[in-house]
């Protein structure tokens, strides 16, 4: 319990740190995305940044050679003199040609790399007479090869990509006579780059910025120039009167995993680079990152407003669901109270009906004491009756016989009054054992005694009316708890009945008395082949004052007296009859455990 209370703490800032990692990772996830979205975007822009770097460059490369070809400019430098004619011709064909290819200048130096004609001669910065030995491009020009080269112009001060071919002598083709220079200025160029309102510079071998759509960027380098391309720089003029400080370039490899994301003069840019063929020029294009950067925190941001929401909506439902199964709960625990309510009212209803029962029972029982009361009542009327009326003639029959002086008649007759009081004594005794208590104290009781005893009684009996007798018991005692003289008594009067119910036959009279034990049950029969029981008989057998026998000789009790006592032992008497005739009576009591007995089984077990 107290474990999952803890791991139940330690879930939620579990649950917490991951959400956040996941949100900063998205962040950084969609910041890649972004980047490289724009790397894909730089990388087609810097292409075309380059295609049209290398139009404007290479759009007059070739002018150089058909200047150079040309009679005029040919013939003005190999004339021996200074012939006005010729200067003007050169004047008006590089003119011409100038204007017509849209060069920034053309102009024709001789081997000492004096300007003997230009495009420009009648301009006030007119290169005509200047001297440009020390331009890279004069000297290649002069070695027989194309000069290609960038500078600032000494005499304009305006940015030019130059290109030069030597001028060869009409007598003789190998001889070098002369350089032509066709100058390309990029003003209107970087004027479309500027509009555009791209990042986008082009820097040469040396990673000075050359040609930029953004001017305060120009002629600045990339990394520090040494002393020595300082000085190679300063003789050829090419950046003439420019400090060329270092641009502040700063590597920021952790930007979204990027190499090539740098900090330009303080603008987090990705910087895409393409060279220009045969020019040492390279294009770097500079894509703003800024916007990874929203991406990132937007990414995130969103994350995780959504990851907060996720944890409210999850919280929110849960506690609908712990709140529906609590009304879910509620509605059960209704249900079972009205159930309970149900039951209760249910059960009070039986109860009510059990005790109603009860009454009636109790009603009833009293209603059947009352009329076994005055069935009895009327049977004892009944039977008292009689002798009394009797004892009344008598009486009155005795009193006449007197006052006529027949005194030995009147004996007589008191002799039956006597008779008849003697059957009224009978009655009486009999119906006192009705009312001896039922309580009488309990004793273990050997059947085998009682019926010893019983049968004694009737020994002479037995031997004077021919009966034989036929007695199957067990060797052991059969102990029932019960009262002694009562079982007696309950024999004796089933033997007295046998008896008399074999009284007509002359021989083969038989009584036959068993004992024995069926399922802890002690079974005693009184069999007899007497006159057996008629329906009627059998019908009244336990009923007080029911005989056949003749007036004085029975009662009626006896039966009824014997099923009271054996009822209140907890056992039962029953009767039937028995083929071919004669009838037995059976009486069951429970067998009752001695101390003896549980002393025997206590011996037997430790056996
Ligand atoms: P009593 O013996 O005074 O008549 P009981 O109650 O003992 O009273 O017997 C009632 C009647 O049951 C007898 O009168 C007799 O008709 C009948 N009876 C009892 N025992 C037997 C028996 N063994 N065989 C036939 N009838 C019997």
């Amino acid at each position: 319990m107290l474990r999952s209370n803890k791991l139940k703490l330690l879930v939620w800032p579990l649950v917490v740190a991951c959400l956040l990692a996941i949100c900063l990772l998205g962040g950084v996830t969609a910041e890649r995305i972004a980047i490289s979205g724009i790397r894909a975007t730089a990388a087609e822009r810097v292409l075309l940044y380059k295609s049209t770097l290398n139009n404007a460059i290479n759009r007059l490369r070739h002018l150089p050679i058909v200047i150079a070809q040309h009679p005029a400019i040919s013939d003005h430098l190999e004339a021996s003199s200074d012939q006005a004619q010729l200067l003007a011709a050169a004047h008006a064909y590089l003119s011409s040609v100038n204007t017509a290819s849209d060069a920034a200048v053309s102009y024709v130096l001789d081997l000492e790399g004096n300007t003997i004609a230009a495009s420009n001669w009648q301009e006030e910065e007119s290169f005509v007479g200047r001297n440009y030995s020390f331009r890279p491009y004069f000297q290649n020009a002069l070695s027989g090869q194309e000069g290609r080269f960038f500078a600032i112009g000494v005499t304009t001060g305006r940015a030019g990509y130059f290109t030069s071919r030597p001028v060869f002598s009409h007598t003789d083709p190998q001889q070098i006579i002369g350089v032509v220079v066709v100058k390309v200025e990029m003003e209107q160029l970087q004027a479309d780059w500027r509009e555009a309102g791209e990042l986008v510079f082009v820097t040469d071998t040396d990673g000075i910025v050359v040609f930029t759509s953004v001017p305060d960027w120009a002629y600045r380098t990339l990394k520090p120039l040494s002393a020595e391309k300082r000085k190679q720089i300063e003789t050829n003029r090419a950046f003439i009167g420019q400090e060329l400080d270092a641009l502040s370039v700063e590597k920021i490899s952790a930007l979204g995993g990027s190499q090539d994301v740098v900090k330009v003069e303080g603008q987090n840019v990705q910087i895409s680079q393409a060279q220009v063929d045969d020019t040492g020029f390279t294009v770097s294009y500079l894509a703003e990152v800024s916007a990874a950067k929203t991406a990132r925190w937007s990414a995130t941001v969103l994350l995780l407003a959504a990851s907060i929401l996720s944890v409210v909506l999850f919280l929110y439902l849960r506690e609908r669901r712990r709140k529906q199964a609590l009304d879910n709960e509620a509605i059960e625990a209704r249900k079972i109270r009205k159930i309970n309510q149900r039951l209760e009212a249910e059960i009070n209803t039986r109860r009510q009906a059990e005790n109603d029962l009860r009454s009636a029972q109790e009603e009833l029982v009293l209603a059947s004491k009352m009329a076994a009361l005055g069935r009895m009542s009327a049977a004892i009327a009944h039977e008292v009756n009689q002798p009394i009326a009797a004892i009344r003639t008598f009486a009155a029959s005795g009193k006449l016989l007197l006052e006529r002086g027949m005194t030995s008649d009147a004996t007589h007759t008191l002799e039956d009054i006597k008779n008849v009081t003697e059957h009224l004594a009978t009655i009486t005794s009999d119906l006192k054992l009705f009312a001896r208590s039922s309580s009488e104290p309990h004793s273990l009781v050997s059947l085998q005694e009682a019926l010893g005893h019983a049968l004694k009684l009737f020994s002479t009996e037995l031997i004077d009316k021919n009966v034989e007798l036929i007695s199957h018991t067990p060797q052991h005692d059969i102990m029932v708890s019960g009262s002694l003289t009562r079982i007696e008594q309950v024999l004796t009067n089933l033997i007295r009945n046998a008896l008399d119910a074999m009284a007509h036959k002359r021989d083969a009279a038989l009584l036959k008395v068993t004992l024995e034990t069926e399922d802890g049950e002690a079974v005693l029969r009184v069999e007899d082949n007497g006159s057996g029981l008629s329906a009627e008989v059998s019908e009244q057998l336990f009923d007080p004052f029911f005989t056949t026998k003749p007036f004085g000789e029975g009662t009626g009790l006896g039966l009824a007296i014997a099923f009271g006592i054996i009822d209140e032992m907890g056992g039962k008497l029953r009767a039937r009859n028995v083929e071919p005739n004669g009838a037995v009576f059976s009486i069951r009591l429970d067998v009752a455990k001695s101390a003896a007995d549980d002393q025997e089984v206590l011996a037997g077990a430790a056996e």
